[in-house]
């Protein structure tokens, strides 16, 4: 159910070309990041934030305090929330770009490019479903299903790697559970000879074992998540 539900999820109502020509016309600001940077964006409801390489781990702010990770984003995947859905920070799990515009930019260039305002205010609508998706999967798996999704999720987001950049601690924080469950999970992992974990990496030995030992609820691979599509390198940098 999860996985035809996440099979729907569009990304964004733009094709490639017109997102790649309205992100230069409104001013694109490319922001690198490192593993484990902490950006915060979605504070502010002026701004949109595209993710133009690599991964970010979107992590929302429960109300008893707690941050989760509820959506991993890639390539093409706009960050950015409701005026009336939780705030989120967002936190790199890989190296990467953000591309951050301005809320005002982006909808004149759309109605410059004839496209509906509440067009682009959906365009945050997919990861706010992948939230709520995740939240579903975090009530309904167990720690070493999740753990299995996740490092195959970045893998596929990093471009098929072999090797996911990941502590356990960044992988205890992103699944909502304690240090210990996930040296549980992952001992299992190991033993099933899925996965090999040496200091901060993840070595994927067997990855057709692993999407077996892995929960169903991975996120979609769009066309969109190759960056080659959003030919982001033809971008203007910011003025
Ligand atoms: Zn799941």
């Amino acid at each position: 159910m999860l996985t035809s539900d996440l099979d729907d999820v569009r990304r964004t109502p733009f094709s490639p070309a017109d997102l790649a020509r309205l992100l230069a016309r409104a001013g694109v600001i490319p922001h690198p990041f490192k593993a484990r940077q902490q950006i915060h964006i979605g504070s502010d409801p002026g701004q949109l934030a595209i993710v133009l390489k690599g991964a970010v781990s979107v992590a929302v702010q429960l109300d008893d305090g707690f941050s989760i990770e509820a959506a991993l984003a890639g390539a093409g995947d706009w960050l950015g929330w409701p005026p009336t859905a939780a705030h989120g920070q967002f936190t790199a799990a890989l190296d990467g770009e953000l591309g951050i515009v301005s809320l005002d930019a982006l909808l004149a260039q759309a109605s410059a490019v004839g496209r509906p305002a509440p067009d682009v205010l959906a365009l945050a609508a997919p990861l706010v479903q992948r939230v709520s998706l995740n939240l579903a999967c975090q009530a309904r798996h167990s720690v070493a299903q999740r753990l299995a999704r996740r490092i195959l999720d970045l893998s596929r987001l990093g471009g098929d790697l072999s090797t996911v950049p990941m502590t356990q601690d960044d992988a205890a924080m992103a699944l909502g559970v304690q240090r210990t469950s996930v040296t549980h999970a992952a001992v299992r992992l190991q033993q099933a000879q899925a996965v090999r974990v040496v200091r901060a990496r993840t070595i994927i030995k067997d990855r057709a074992l692993l999407e077996r030992l892995a929960c169903t609820c991975s996120r979609p691979r769009a066309p969109a998540a190759d960056p080659r599509h959003l030919q982001v390198s033809r971008l203007p940098s910011v003025k």
